[in-house]
């Protein structure tokens, strides 16, 4: 019976931020809870198990929050970089892309055995790819239409989270 550690790690991360609009320099800073889990393996114990639990969720705590800070609009003059709004929604391409191909598939064989003189085992045959390419490309198009987040603390906006950084890490 594995053991599964499971972790959850709430924190603030930090990234520089510079606006390629107008060329205004801050830090932003975003607040983030983050999960993951590991499998206590033969070769590792509870304690080696939870700490490589702990970096994957600090891992990807530090990445999403890297690339909330990066879609965040400029403090200054509001913009939101194109680069960083581009890759948020291309996240959905993957799945119009392969939503869309389904669709062509199941309707091509559809098409091939109506000319064949069955059209019902056409459908028949072919609704399965055409559900689940339905399926995938309501899910992209899910993707694609959602909000963009809102936008991460600015420190020449709100300081607040990074008071308890002590003075030496708040002055860099
Ligand atoms: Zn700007």
């Amino acid at each position: 019976m594995p053991t599964i550690v499971h972790t959850i790690r709430r924190g603030w991360v930090y990234s520089p931020f510079t606006c390629e609009y107008c060329g205004h320099e801050d830090q932003g800073a975003i607040h983030m809870k983050v999960g993951a889990s590991a499998q206590v393996g033969i070769l590792q114990d509870y304690d080696d198990t939870r700490d490589l639990a702990m970096g994957t969720a600090h891992g990807n705590m530090e990445q999403a929050g890297d690339e909330l800070i990066a879609l965040s609009p400029c403090p200054a003059c509001g913009k939101r970089d194109e680069l960083a709004v581009k890759s948020f929604y291309a996240k959905a391409k993957p799945w119009i892309g392969s939503g869309a191909l389904f669709l062509v598939v199941g309707l091509a064989g559809a098409g091939y055995l109506a000319s064949e003189g069955e059209p019902e085992m056409g459908l028949l045959a072919t609704s399965p790819l055409l559900l689940i390419g339905l399926v995938v490309l309501i899910a992209g198009l899910g993707k694609r239409l959602r909000k963009l987040p809102p936008s991460a603390v600015f420190r020449s906006r709100n300081p607040e989270p990074w008071a308890h950084l002590g003075p030496e890490r708040a002055s860099q």
